[in-house]
């Protein structure tokens, strides 16, 4: 009798301390093949912790906030220490709803990294220096694009503004990280489409005040929700490629 039962609870209780989905089709034979790697990051998302210190935000980034269990690849603290907490290959789950460009599972795709700040304050000088860093060690190691760097403000517009108008993106730029607009902007040619460009360089426009929000909080440092003369030109020159480090 006991011996029977066993097996049915001890499924059970492996299934419950599993949240892992089966990897392999009950449908198909497995004949296992060794050329394989782990499956490539093709972006970096980057965010505020919005919290008042580093180790509340290991603490929360270890188990949950108001809204679930969260987590990051990495954090860094405003000494510049870095510290991981998810392998690159895995997908933690940091960027939650939200799309940029083609991609509309970020966690999937994306390696996250949260900066120890709370929002309002500038951004820490070593700290920055430590994301450059890292930027460099995981775009050389994952082979990603060095200008596929982006807010979580960005993805989810409508959401989230982190990590801040405050975030140095122009320094990153100049490091080759992420993207900035030349010096001189030229106009756009006639019947220029602003919502459509803002769509081309990734934004989900199906709520364009909010986008235009991402848009200005990133490119000008400040949130609006209509574009002007200048945020039209800067658009347009980062569709070209923007300024070249
Ligand atoms: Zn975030």
């Amino acid at each position: 009798m006991i011996r029977r039962v066993w097996p049915v609870l001890l499924a059970a209780a492996l299934s419950a301390a599993c949240t892992h989905v089966p990897q392999k089709s009950a449908l198909a034979e497995w004949s296992p093949s060794r050329n394989f790697d782990d499956r490539r990051p093709r972006l970096i998302v980057l965010h505020a912790t919005e919290m008042d210190s580093a180790e509340g935000a290991l603490r929360v980034l270890k188990s949950a906030n108001s809204g679930g269990r969260v987590s990051a690849h990495y954090l860094i603290a405003e000494d510049g220490r870095i510290v991981q907490l998810v392998k690159d290959s895995q997908r933690a789950w940091h960027a939650g709803g939200g799309r940029w460009g083609g991609y509309n599972d970020l966690n999937s795709v994306s390696l996250g990294i949260e900066l120890d700040n709370d929002g309002e304050e500038a951004f820490a000088p070593a700290q920055i220096e430590s994301l450059l860093r890292l930027l460099a060690d995981l775009c050389q190691r994952h082979a990603i694009p060095r200008e596929a760097v982006i807010a979580h403000g960005d993805m989810a517009p409508t959401r989230k503004r982190d990590p801040s108008a405050r975030f140095p993106w122009q320094r990153l730029a100049e490091a080759g990280f992420g993207l900035w607009y030349g010096d001189d902007l030229p106009e756009p040619p006639a019947g220029f489409d602003a919502a459509l460009a803002l769509r081309a360089f990734g934004y989900d426009t199906r709520d364009l005040p909010a986008a235009v929000r991402a848009f200005t909080r990133r490119f000008r440092g400040e949130e609006r929700e209509a574009l002007d003369d200048t945020d039209r030109r800067i658009l347009f020159d980062l569709l070209n490629g923007g300024a070249r480090p």
